[in-house]
């Protein structure tokens, strides 16, 4: 491979443990080669422990930015000198952009779920729409989607010891968007069925339907499913969970999480560059990761 790497070349970094099986690096550093930006980015296996340092040597080494994964997303809010309003909502940043040493924390992970629904065409604004899950990922996706106009979300989550925090999480973020957001019990399955009959979308954002959970599907009646419904799932591996397979043989449009890891690194890459990732080029490494 010939070097390009010179004394001018600039750092982006993801900070996260487990780190190694990370496509991130791939993406951006194909992304850098493909444009011709003189950056290189790396993964470092950074925990809890070492990430106060790891954000720091971001302003001291002058680092483009940098992208974190769990354990990190939380930790990192109180490290920051200004958050993007999604960041603010959701409290956690995947994204860390380097401004002369201002250090702005954002969440693409909504962004990269809203603009996945333009692969299958289907436009969710000013509409109702249902998700399964009410965790981290759960939480991006409705903040970014309350943000951008969706008018009414219908959380289903287990009643397990988060419940009563989920609630009062999703009461902020509804008082502080237009959208109205409601909490329900999973088991309430007549509920369910009743608030997906009135949305455009419903979405899975548990990790029921990937290992080990991959035989199992986070709804059990799928005679809710109709044709005009979409449903999409934020498990890209498998690439069609059964919960997925379901909805489609029932004539729903599907979709499963790869376009939101694609487009949540996409849009940190416009944030560290000011230039568009090349989709089409990028695509294919994950797809066939
Ligand atoms: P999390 O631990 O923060 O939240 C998990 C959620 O799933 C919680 O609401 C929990 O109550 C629910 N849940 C877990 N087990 C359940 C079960 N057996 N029955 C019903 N509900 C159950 O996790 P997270 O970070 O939000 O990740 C959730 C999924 O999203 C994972 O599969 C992860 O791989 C995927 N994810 C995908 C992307 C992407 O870019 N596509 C990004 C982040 C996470």
């Amino acid at each position: 491979m010939e070097n390009k790497i010179t004394g001018h070349t600039r750092l982006a970094a993801l900070f996260a443990t487990p780190i190694r099986h990370s496509v991130s690096p791939m993406i951006h550093n194909t992304a850098f080669q493909a444009l011709g930006i003189d950056a290189v980015y790396l993964a470092f296996e950074v925990g809890t422990q070492g990430l106060s340092q790891a954000i720091d040597s971001i302003r001291n080494l002058e680092m483009l930015g940098a992208n974190l994964s769990m354990p990190n997303k939380i930790l990192a809010v109180e490290h920051m000198d200004e958050l993007s309003e999604a960041a603010r909502l959701i409290g956690a940043v995947n994204t860390i952009t380097n401004d002369n040493g201002k250090l702005t924390g954002h969440n693409t992970d909504g962004t990269g779920f809203m603009r996945s629904l333009e692969d299958i065409d289907v436009n969710i604004i000013g509409k109702k729409m249902t998700i399964i899950g009410a965790g981290g990922a759960a939480t991006a996706i409705i903040v970014q989607a309350a943000l951008d106009g969706v008018k009414e979300i219908t959380v289903y989550n287990r009643k397990d010891d988060f419940y009563d925090n989920i609630k009062k999480k999703l009461a902020y973020i509804s008082d502080n968007t237009d959208c109205i957001i409601t909490l329900h019990d999973l088991a309430d399955q007549n509920e369910l069925a009743k608030d997906v009959a009135g949305s455009a979308l419903l979405l899975n954002a548990t990790g029921v339907g990937m290992k080990p959970l991959e035989t199992q599907t986070p709804i059990q009646d799928f005679s809710i499913i109709r044709p005009d419904l979409a449903v999409c799932d934020v498990i890209y591996t498998p690439r069609e969970t059964e919960f997925l397979k379901q909805a489609r043989l029932r004539g729903a449009k599907t979709n499963n999480g790869l376009g939101m890891l694609l487009y949540q690194g996409a849009a940190a890459f416009e944030k560290w560059t000011g230039k568009e990732m090349p989709i089409e080029i990028v695509k294919p490494i994950i797809e066939n990761n």
